[in-house]
């Protein structure tokens, strides 16, 4: 999603630019795709079937893969509200992390085999992988500004506090800010009509990867942004997507069979 809106935005990619996926690219080594896609793959193709190798290609179309490329995307994702606290009224808020040469020439400061940035980060980066890690309330979030046009919004579990004796003692007052991304560059993505995206997210530990699944509803007026993860559960699909399921049929009860009339 926010390779997309990168691309998209800058202009390196368009709605009307498709790629072929023979099943992965080799860039020094082999970046595989979960699947050989074949030719025509577009950008609501690659969303739908979460096709890597699209993205692999918008990234590299970023400009230069060791440098000005993947900074500008980590610059959107951050705008996205990655790699970044949320500012939610919660003991623990978690930044994540959105990694850029600047970054990682930092953090390896004394292993200089280590601190160069090689166009394989950025192929990770453009899918998520490598060093990205992101929180399930940063995904909601950045699907939510998908969802509205761009608007981040700064989340709070407290309405307001009140005393005893009825006084308000404090009231959330929503924040937002824009995401830096013009919605009318197609992020909405307004004609896409199931408005939710898998994601696999690998664990180095594990054999299986997180589940992931992000969604908003209802697609063409979208009230409400979901994030799924599940830990170890392998592709998203199969086992986050039934858990989305239930908070949509809860946020968005099925009317009730209207009774008929006594004769
Ligand atoms: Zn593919």
């Amino acid at each position: 999603m926010i390779t997309a809106a990168a691309g998209l935005e800058q202009g390196s990619l368009s709605t009307r630019h498709s790629i072929n996926c023979s099943g992965g690219m080799r860039l020094g080594r082999w970046f595989g795709c979960w699947k050989t896609h074949g030719a025509n793959i577009d950008l609501f193709d690659s969303l739908a079937f979460s096709c890597n190798v699209f993205y692999y290609q918008a990234s590299l179309k970023m400009g230069n893969p060791q440098g000005s490329g993947p900074t500008y995307l980590a610059t959107v994702a951050r705008g996205f509200g990655l790699g970044r606290e949320t500012g939610i009224d919660l003991p623990s808020d978690e930044a994540g992390l959105v990694p850029d040469p600047a970054w990682r020439a930092q953090v390896n400061k004394s292993r200089p085999d280590l601190a160069r940035w090689y166009d394989g980060n950025t192929l990770n980066m453009s899918i998520g992988q490598g060093d990205v890690l992101a929180t399930p309330l940063q995904m909601a979030l950045a699907t939510g500004a998908v969802a509205n046009g761009g608007t981040l919004w700064k989340p709070h579990l407290l309405q307001k506090a009140v005393a005893l004796d009825g006084k308000i003692l404090k009231t959330a007052t929503p924040q937002s800010e824009n995401v830096g991304i013009s919605a009318k560059k197609g992020i909405a993505l307004p004609h896409v009509a199931i408005a939710g995206k898998t994601g696999s997210a690998e664990d180095a530990n594990k054999v299986l990867p997180h589940a992931w699944w992000v969604c908003y509803a209802p697609a063409e007026k979208p009230t409400i942004a979901i994030a799924v993860m599940i830990e170890n559960a392998g592709h998203g699909s199969e086992n986050a997507v039934p858990v989305a399921k239930a908070i949509l049929e809860a946020a968005f009860p099925a009317p009730k069979p209207t009774p008929k009339k006594a004769p």
